[in-house]
């Protein structure tokens, strides 16, 4: 006890209030605890849409490590996900490498649509046939290829070994594999590679049906890099990798269906009749779920389309949106979405608020959404305008499920297309579906009611590139591990938790001036390096 102090009174007659468990209601109503969501949103009187960097969350109690704070949520009514992140349905970010490597980190990739109906099946169909720790889609060579070929894919790819089959694709009788030991003493580029591969007589290969502890242990005895598996066809089936092993352990927080043990998987579908028969070659394949993409999703269309899935496919959760407001959130509920995708003109890409002036701020977005679905118990996804671990931390205080990003994952090793140098940074594409190069690559379904009736593309997107963030498997793992410092400074064991708070009243937030904002961030220095892990 302090010599000020006796019992907890000031002496000298100063009679001060004693310290009790909880802070007093005066302080907390004064404001000086920070503000309920409800007085920022609800009661408004400035009018203003909010986003991500105008609030800040004020801090809590921590009485847990950060090790235990548990981020899982729900996606939809049927779907829970022990790390609440999915990857959009865009062309430059979501094909099987994304989605089987979002499942595997207990998240959850979904598929995009500009392909035809049969190829995003299939790609589909490639996370639920993943088997951890075998390649089953390994790019190959053909007898014919040459040592150009083979170094020009060196430097477009992460690997360097290839098999060599008859028909150049898998599925194709093995005749030998192309490993850097095998190039690297060869100059001429038109040498053709089955003149300077390693022969099939000279390999070690595994049967089809080996277990992934059997080809392990092939490796480990014969002390090769790769390990090709063959039927009895002598055709190839899948490649397996040294550089593998380590990442073949069990990731005990993959994304999986409970009946078949496969992988979750989502895939994104328009609103035009033939998508129908698209919806219908996506649960052939096993889709978990159907995101019904539309940049503003409260119309007829829509409308229409949910309740066909709901009725057709029953075992696939429907995602509806994009939705901005209550009324839109109600007409997709009562078309019977399970879940609600938040977000309008606020995408890292998206030019929708400047060329049609319709849209909203994304932080109320998600709130208002939130808080209508789930008196019905839709969760809420939010889609877009995340840059950082601090705004997914954001939006799940504001009552979302999980986060759909974009940018954040564009520029990952899973996503599709190749890396690239421009300026000395190493950079992928990534460009908004409703740009003019997606559209025209097939993705305006999202953004153009009527092709019938409309000639002129109006873009609502850009094109550009992000840069090189490296593999998914150490990404996600920083996110999540973000996540959960956030939510524990703010005293929030768990996200079922943040939603109790925020609706009780508990979880506080503040408007941060612009000022406030930029003292916010890195301020004051000649220079610095941002390394973010
Ligand atoms: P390499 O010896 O240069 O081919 O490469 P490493 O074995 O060191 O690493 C290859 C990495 O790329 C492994 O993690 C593989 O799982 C992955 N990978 C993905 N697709 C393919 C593929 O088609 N062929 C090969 N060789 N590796 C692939
Ligand atoms: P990001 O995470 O990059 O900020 O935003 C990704 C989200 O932007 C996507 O999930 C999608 O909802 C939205 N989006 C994708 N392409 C476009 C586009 O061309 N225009 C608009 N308005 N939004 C887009």
């Amino acid at each position: 006890m302090s010599d000020t102090q006796t019992n907890g009174y000031h002496k000298n007659g100063d009679k001060r209030q004693k310290i009790g468990s909880e802070i007093d209601q005066e302080t907390l109503n004064s404001g000086a605890e920070g503000f309920t969501a409800e007085k920022i949103f609800v009661n408004n009187p400035s009018c203003m849409g909010m986003t991500y960097d105008d609030l800040i969350v004020m801090p809590g109690h921590i009485a847990f490590p950060v090790g235990d704070v548990d981020i899982s949520s729900n996606l939809t009514r049927n779907i829970r996900l022990q790390v609440p992140f999915v990857s959009s349905p865009m062309d430059t970010v979501t094909e099987h490498q994304m989605a089987i490597t979002m499942a595997l980190q207990g998240g959850i990739g979904i598929i995009h649509s500009n392909m035809t109906a049969e190829e995003q099946a299939q790609e589909v169909l490639k996370v639920k046939k993943f088997k951890n720790g075998f390649i089953l889609d390994p790019m190959c060579l053909s007898p014919d290829a040459t040592l150009g070929e083979v170094l020009k894919r060196k430097a477009d790819l992460n690997f360097s070994s290839f098999p060599v089959t008859d028909t150049g694709k898998m599925g194709g009788r093995l005749i030998g594999i192309i490993s850097n030991r095998d190039s690297a003493f060869i100059e001429d580029p038109n040498v053709k590679v089955t003149e300077f591969m390693t022969a099939r007589d000279s390999l070690v290969v595994a049967k089809d049906g080996v277990s992934l502890e059997e080809a392990n242990q092939i490796l480990k005895e014969s002390k090769k890099g790769k390990l090709p598996v063959v039927n009895d066809n002598d055709e190839l089936v899948a490649l397996i990798a040294r550089t593998d092993l380590q990442k073949n352990k069990d990731n005990p927080r993959a994304s999986k269906d409970s009946h078949n043990k496969q992988l979750l998987c989502g895939a994104a579908i328009g609103t035009r009749p033939d998508d129908k028969k698209r919806a219908q070659l996506l649960a052939d394949a096993g889709v978990n779920v159907i995101v019904v993409d539309s940049s503003q999703g409260d119309s007829i269309y829509q409308i229409e389309m949910i309740k066909h899935l709901k009725a057709a496919h029953p075992q696939v959760d429907v995602i509806g949106g994009n939705v901005v407001t209550p009324s839109q959130a109600h007409h997709l509920i009562e078309a019977g979405a399970d879940g609600l995708r938040v977000g309008m003109g606020i995408g890292s890409i998206c030019t929708t608020q400047e060329v049609c002036a319709v849209g909203r701020a994304q932080a109320s977005a998600v709130y208002h959404v939130a808080k209508y679905a789930r008196k019905f118990g839709i969760p809420i996804t939010a889609d877009g305008g995340i840059q950082s671990t601090g705004h997914i931390t954001k939006a799940l205080c504001l009552g979302a499920g999980c986060v759909m990003m974009g940018s954040m994952l564009a520029g990952t090793d899973e996503a599709p297309g190749e890396y690239f140098y421009q300026d000395g940074v190493r950079l992928k594409r990534y460009r908004g579906m409703g740009s003019i190069e997606a559209m025209n690559a097939g993705g305006e379904k999202r953004y153009v009611w009527d092709t019938a009736q409309s000639h002129v593309k109006v873009a609502q997107g850009v094109s550009g590139a992000v840069t090189d963030k490296g593999t998914l498997r150490r990404y996600i793992p920083y996110l999540m591990q973000g996540v959960r410092h956030g939510l524990q400074d703010a005293g929030i064991p768990s996200v079922e938790a943040s939603r109790d708070r925020l609706y009780n009243g508990a979880l506080r937030f503040e408007i941060r001036s612009p000022a406030a904002q930029r003292e916010g961030g890195v301020h004051g220095l000649h220079s610095y390096q941002k390394r973010l892990y």
